[in-house]
């Protein structure tokens, strides 16, 4: 399942990144293209704009209507019955939507701390920000409050050790 969520759900999106989700998310996008993207490329309609709803789209929409983004998260899990592989997290990057790669750590040792090379086993690098991702403290924190939203019937896999 692919999503694509309107400017007020930045979060949930970065939600459904980590969790290995493809998710459209684009500030000040307007009504049409935002049905227009969801249509042309298959995605779910993720909004908390009632009148939306009024509107036709095959695959799709949910209206939301929390504030916060992990009440919204366990919401859309649970009424999309999402089937959710824990260990597939974070191999998305939360800001663009872009499967991460594994990198070789010899390779940027002049770009991260020594101690993380040091510390982690695995980084991952996003090939379009550039951004790397570690299991650190963000990661911990991140993990922690996934794990107390999303219902255990999305699970199809075991939380991963922090
Ligand atoms: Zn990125």
């Amino acid at each position: 399942m692919k999503f694509i969520c309107d400017d007020n759900l930045g979060k949930l999106a970065s939600y459904l990144r980590i969790l290995g989700f493809d998710t459209h998310f684009e500030e000040n996008i307007d009504d049409d293209s935002l049905l227009k993207t969801a249509s042309a490329e298959k995605r779910t309609l993720l909004t908390r704009d009632r009148k939306l709803a009024t509107r036709i789209h095959p695959y799709g929409i949910l209206i939301i209507e929390d504030d916060d983004p992990l009440r919204q998260l366990n919401f859309a899990a649970t009424e999309l019955n999402l089937k959710i592989d824990p260990s597939n997290l974070f191999n998305r990057c939360s800001k663009c939507n872009e499967i991460c790669r594994i990198v070789n750590k010899d390779e940027i040792s002049d770009e991260v701390f020594p101690f993380i090379l040091k510390t982690q086993a695995v980084i991952k690098q996003c090939p379009s920000c550039r951004r790397y991702y570690w299991k650190g403290s963000h990661y911990k924190n991140i993990l922690k409050k996934l794990i107390s939203s999303i219902p255990e019937e999305a699970l199809t896999s075991s939380w991963p050790d922090f």
